[in-house]
């Protein structure tokens, strides 16, 4: 049945398809584009719900079967797709990728408008054009490469595309528990995750944990007059001021009792500085937009790439009082913040979250009400990079690119890849994807380089060969 596909023979014809229809994919990632797919926001659930239904055109029309929509009760819509056909004794490989976005942040901050795509110089701008409506794409085209070109896949492959990966999968355990046998796979292959630099394949190892709560000091019945009240009321956004400072150290460091909690002390292998990245920290600041004069936080006795990719921080993601438009000489009622923290190898965000909570009830300024609501956690997640996967992995990211792949980690969290990879016994997660270090994705002006996504798409073709060979 597999014809080609299984011998090998038909490789040649395969990764000469991807050039074929590399336009149509750049027309459908365009049109996925355009959807405002933002898991976070509620007003846009019903645009989650049309990239969704666009996701599943997609895999059909690039000849996945049995593609439908899946979910739990309260989960935004996940599309899950097969095809099988390989036969019982060849791998079955879980392709997996997102098709929410991060909101676009400040629009006027964009170059052009983040929903309708813009090519410039070799990048195609717009959110969800990298992370990782590109990773969704890939995994149609690698798919359709084979079996326009040989009739057959040379694996099982299923496909996942999630709808909720940008909230931190809220229902991802009950949606792995309901689906589990749709989605039994040997190796699981993310589209998600990015490349060392341009033209450099990464291959992505080890993902920063995540847990994050929301922080509300009130301090007052309603607003008060600042000058009849001044200087004996206190102001809940000088307290929330005083709070978050209390967090970190002059640094920029963790400073709160139990930050480091669980943390796994990196091996020597993992401490080694990296060449060409821990001796130029100013490269980095400029590849981030860091602006002249302005310096990188974080332990100076440590590494860029650990304070990056295996210890925790702390980010004020939003913060609310008044809006200095509109404002007048009053004293608040009440301040919030969201604080975002990214963990370690080790660190169980319940623990570091209960950490956090302490530190905050005991320091909290002259008395004001606190109400802390936790929000979304995920562990860190690791792997190591060597066996026989890994090494098909590596082949596959050679062949597509024509360089060798980086094996890399990144500050990020998947929170799918854990839990999914221990649902099947451990089975190996290779994590590749479209990213690199200026896609700039969750920022303004996300953007995916467009020649490297067609060396990934080429990298994907290679990589369901590789590993139909692996022995199971
Ligand atoms: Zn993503």
């Amino acid at each position: 049945m597999a014809g080609d596909a299984s011998t090998g023979a038909g490789i040649d014809a395969a990764v000469a398809a991807v050039d074929d229809v590399l336009e149509v994919a750049r027309e459908e990632l365009e049109a996925l584009v355009r959807i405002p797919s933002i898991s976070a926001d509620p007003q846009h659930h019903a645009d989650v719900r049309a990239s969704a239904d666009a996701t599943v055109e997609l895999l059909r029309a690039h000849g996945l079967e049995n593609v439908r929509i899946a979910g739990v009760e309260g989960s935004q819509p996940f599309v899950i797709g097969e095809w099988l056909h390989a036969g019982p004794e060849l791998p079955t490989v879980l392709l997996y990728a997102h098709h929410d976005v991060q909101p676009p942040g400040i629009v006027e901050n964009w170059a052009s408008d983040p929903f309708v795509p813009d090519e410039r110089d070799g990048r195609l701008y717009g959110r969800g054009a990298a992370d990782d409506k590109a990773g969704a794409v890939a995994h149609a085209h690698a798919v359709s490469a084979w079996l326009t070109s040989t009739g057959a896949l040379p694996c099982n492959v299923r496909v996942l595309v999630e709808g909720e990966e940008e909230i931190g999968s809220p229902t991802l355990h009950a949606f792995l528990s309901a689906h589990l046998e749709e989605l039994r796979s040997d190796i699981l292959v993310l589209a998600d995750a990015g490349n060392w630099q341009v033209g450099v394949p990464g291959l992505t190892y080890s993902l920063r944990g995540l847990a994050a709560v929301d922080i509300e000091l009130r301090a007052l019945d309603g607003p008060q007059h600042s000058g009849l009240s001044g200087g004996a009321v206190p102001d809940p956004v000088m307290a929330l001021a005083r709070l978050l400072a209390s967090l970190v150290d002059e640094h920029g460091d963790l400073a709160f009792e139990g930050a480091f909690d669980g943390l796994l002390e990196s091996t020597p292998t993992e401490r080694a500085p990296i060449a060409g990245f821990d001796d130029a920290p100013q490269r980095f600041a400029r590849a981030m937009g860091v602006r002249p004069g302005v310096q990188l936080v974080g332990d100076p006795n440590v590494t860029l790439h650990e304070r990056l990719w295996l210890r925790p921080c702390l980010t004020v993601t939003g913060i609310d009082g008044h809006p200095i438009k509109g404002s007048s000489n009053q004293i608040v009622a009440r301040a919030s913040a969201r604080l975002s923290l990214r963990l370690g190898p080790g660190q169980e965000p319940e623990r570091v979250l209960a950490h956090l909570r302490a530190h905050v009830e005991e320091q909290v300024p002259w008395g004001l009400e606190l109400s802390i609501t936790s929000l979304e956690g995920a562990p860190a997640w690791q792997t190591d990079p060597t066996g026989p996967a890994f090494d098909a992995a590596k082949r596959a990211l050679h062949a597509g690119f024509g360089v060798e792949a980086v094996p890399m980690g990144t500050g990020g969290s998947i929170p799918f890849v854990g839990p999914f990879a221990a649902a099947f016994a451990g089975i190996p997660a290779l994590l590749i994807g479209p990213d690199d270090p200026g896609s700039n994705i969750h920022g303004e002006n996300e953007s995916l380089h467009l020649a490297d996504w067609r060396s990934l798409i080429r990298s994907e073709v290679f990589l369901l060969r590789e590993l139909a060979r692996l022995d199971q």
